[in-house]
């Protein structure tokens, strides 16, 4: 009978043929020399360098990464001379100069009298993984952003909008700095609809952001779809003379468009109407009832004719 026991002994072929096949490395570290005892020839496949170059830590250490270097140094120490199994992820250099990114497990070995021996780990190619989890960060960077974008135009949707001119009215009431905002909508655009249909409608709409975007020049101006035909332009450090320029700016720009609109009674092209405002908040007052007033000069431009501009 074959001696089973025997067979499976530390240092028996079957450990060697069992370490050698599997996927991840196995590897031994000696303690007090922190020379390599041993480490899996299937290193040479993953990374290029050859079991004898790996001779102490110090070809370990080597071969990772500058910015992964001496936090993950660091940690193996600090746990090896602990006493405790851990382990780290970290990039290991190939001979020919790219990344890999590895996860080394490591059991630390402790003589009978507590001190350490040696670390025996195994190293695994989590590269895949690592990938498929950057690719889920960036995913969900691009979820995020779009949660603020309106799905049919592209600009800020409400949410951001909402979210903006709270910091912008607060920014304006702390520097002493007047704070601008447009309100535009487009007139009779429901007679757009009816006369061009309801994907004209959306294609027009389009049209009119990207017209718009274009007015407001500077990296803070923000350009939102406020309501179905309704955009807003929060313009800080804006005084109204520089406000009321870009609404006529805003206005020329559709006008200069020429987008036919048979069925307006005003005439016979796309117009809007904007409500202007312009405030530098005091400490009393309030983001809401400035934005109804703005809103309100809307009204008012409507009330006078339209493609007009009301402010104050
Ligand atoms: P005015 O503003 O000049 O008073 O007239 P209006 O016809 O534009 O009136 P109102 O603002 O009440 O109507 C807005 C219309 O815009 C109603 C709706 O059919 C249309 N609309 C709103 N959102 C969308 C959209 O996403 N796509 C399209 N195609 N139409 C939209
Ligand atoms: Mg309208
Ligand atoms: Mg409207």
């Amino acid at each position: 009978m074959v001696d089973i026991d025997n067979r499976m002994a530390p240092g028996s072929a079957v450990y060697k043929t069992l370490l050698e096949s599997t996927k991840a490395i196995p590897w031994k570290i000696d303690w007090d020399s922190k020379q390599f005892a041993y480490i899996g020839p299937q290193i040479e496949a993953l990374l290029g360098w050859a079991p004898s170059s790996w001779e102490s830590v110090g070809d370990w250490a080597s071969r990772m990464h500058p910015a992964d270097r001496e936090w993950v140094v660091d940690f193996c120490v600090a746990q090896s001379q602990a006493g405790v199994d851990h382990e780290a992820d970290y990039r290991a250099l190939t001979r020919d100069g790219r990344y890999v990114w590895i996860r080394d497990v490591v059991h630390v070995v402790r003589n009978p009298d507590g001190t350490v021996d040696s670390l025996v780990g195994f190293m695994f190619d989590i590269s895949e993984r690592k990938r498929t989890e950057q690719q889920l960060i960036s995913l969900q960077k691009e979820m995020e952003e779009l949660s603020f974008r309106d799905g049919l135009t592209g600009v800020a949707n409400r949410r951001r909008f909402d979210a903006i001119i709270e910091l912008e009215w607060s920014n304006a009431r702390r520097n002493r700095q007047p704070l601008s905002m447009l309100m535009m909508d487009i007139d009779y655009f429901k007679q757009y609809n009816d006369r061009y249909g309801h994907l004209e409608g959306d294609a027009c709409l389009k049209h009119v952001a990207r017209i718009l975007n274009s007015a407001a020049t500077r990296a803070r101006d923000l350009l939102a779809r406020f309501g179905g035909e309704e955009f807003v332009l929060v313009l800080p450090e804006t005084d109204e003379a520089a406000a009321g320029k870009l609404a006529e700016r805003c206005r020329d720009l559709i006008l200069a468009e020429q987008i036919p609109h048979e069925r307006s009674p005003i005439g016979p092209v796309l117009t809007v109407s904007i409500g202007a405002g312009t405030m530098i908040p005091g400490h009393d007052d309030e983001l809401r009832p400035f934005i109804d007033a703005v809103d309100k000069r809307l009204y008012e431009a409507k009330q006078q004719g339209r493609n007009r501009i009301v402010a104050e």
